[in-house]
């Protein structure tokens, strides 16, 4: 078809598409053209989903759960989700009525901001930041503010530099932690020096906790919404099933919110996408209810993640000119190249890829020149494979 004259709207004029998905879209295609290929670019579990919680879908499919559901959630994951929050994340007051069931975590996210932003208001997003946010700002008619925190300071931001960019339109904060892409996590003391802030100017928290059980060296997850009912009152925590579950494809995302927050997202998610799809709705209250098969599945896959963890980490420190964090979640490292080389990290990635064939994507959609995003759900011999051959091009930099 062609071109048509007519014009877009500002909105679609104005967005960018994922940078993430980009990359991965080209080493596909490289790959398909038969390029020996090592990628680093996937933001998703290289697992399969677990089989107990496949059969629970497949089950649903053939008992006929293929109708429409309440669009916040079937009654029996809400309430085992509510369950789940209060017992585990400590959100104590946690209600079916709170919980709120989304096709992704991604809309989880674009809901929230929707039902709390306003055109004008500002939204603060500590960087590097997940591509997604600022864009699901704008689409708000939101101004995101960025706050810089590089590697020196473990690429987490403090109360100080939160305070400074505060103003009377900031709206709302967001805090990612585990943060994809750079894998800090926020301790529990971190987290709450950044909420009393909050709480003294009055705006919300979005906390994106998609990543929560992915943790290593014994560091604990900490739910800002479990600080108390001040917190619990002014927090929107979004999770999911994604990460934890190696359930990218089947779209469900979890959020808990405050009454208010929850009933807005519901009305504006019954008028756009309606409920999240109903049978992955029953393989996920599997999940919930068979909390011992779904501990070994987490567990299996957070023994291999820490051993290519370690690997990718010691392999890059190896690189002369490449300066790496062992970061304690999610599944990224994110290396920082030495500024001399005289490239930015889009010229680094892609010369990368053309010459070594090595697919890493660019700090830049992340909103840190400089730096590098490495996956490593990918295999033990892309890593080694793809380390070598990375020391060989830095080598001639
Ligand atoms: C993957 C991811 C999400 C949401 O993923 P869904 O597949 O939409 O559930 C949200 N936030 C961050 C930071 C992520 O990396």
């Amino acid at each position: 078809m062609q071109n048509s004259k007519l014009p877009l709207s500002v909105w679609a004029r104005n967005i960018s598409p994922s940078p993430t998905l980009a990359v991965d879209a080209k080493a596909k295609a490289l790959k398909a053209a038969g390029e020996d290929v090592c990628g680093f670019g996937a933001g998703e579990p290289d697992f399969d989903t677990p089989e107990f919680i496949k059969e629970a879908a497949i089950k649903a499919l053939q008992d006929g759960k293929t109708k429409y559901a309440p669009a916040a959630g079937i009654p029996d994951l809400r309430w085992a989700l509510a369950e789940k929050y209060r017992n585990e994340n400590g959100i104590t007051r946690a209600e079916p009525k709170n919980v709120v069931v989304s096709p992704g975590g991604k809309f989880s996210c674009y809901l929230a901001i929707r039902a709390t932003c306003s055109p004008g208001d500002e939204v603060v997003v500590p960087a590097p930041y997940w591509v997604s946010y600022p864009e699901m700002i704008k689409l708000a008619g939101g101004t995101p503010v960025y706050v810089m925190a590089g590697i020196e300071q473990g690429f987490k931001i403090t109360p100080e530099q939160l305070r400074e960019v505060l103003t009377p339109k900031t709206r709302m904060v967001i805090l990612n932690s585990p943060s994809n892409p750079t894998g800090a996590v926020y301790t529990r003391k971190e987290l709450e020096a950044l909420f009393e802030v909050c709480l003294s100017h009055g705006v919300w928290i979005l906390a994106d906790e998609i990543y929560e059980y992915l943790l290593y060296d014994d560091v604990t997850h900490h739910s800002i919404a479990s600080f108390g009912p001040d917190a619990a009152e002014s927090t929107i925590t979004v999770a999911g099933f994604s990460k934890t579950f190696s359930m990218t494809g089947w779209r469900l995302g979890t959020m808990v919110a405050p009454d208010e927050v929850a009933k807005a997202v519901s009305s504006l998610q019954s008028q756009t996408s309606s409920n999240a799809t109903t049978f992955a709705q029953y393989g996920a209250l599997v999940a919930l209810q068979n909390s011992d098969a779904a501990r070994t599945a987490i567990q299996e896959m957070l023994g291999v993640f820490d051993r290519r963890r370690k690997m990718l980490f010691q392999g890059l420190t190896e690189i002369p000119g490449v300066e790496c964090t062992l970061a304690q979640g999610a599944f990224y490292l994110f290396p920082k190249i030495n500024p001399d080389w005289g490239l930015t990290s889009t010229q680094f990635a892609e010369e990368l890829l053309e010459k070594e064939k090595v697919a890493v994507v660019s700090g830049e959609g992340f909103g840190a020149d400089g730096y590098l995003r490495l996956s490593y759900a990918t295999s033990d011999e892309v890593i080694e494979k793809g380390l070598q051959r990375m020391k060989a091009y830095c080598a001639k930099l």
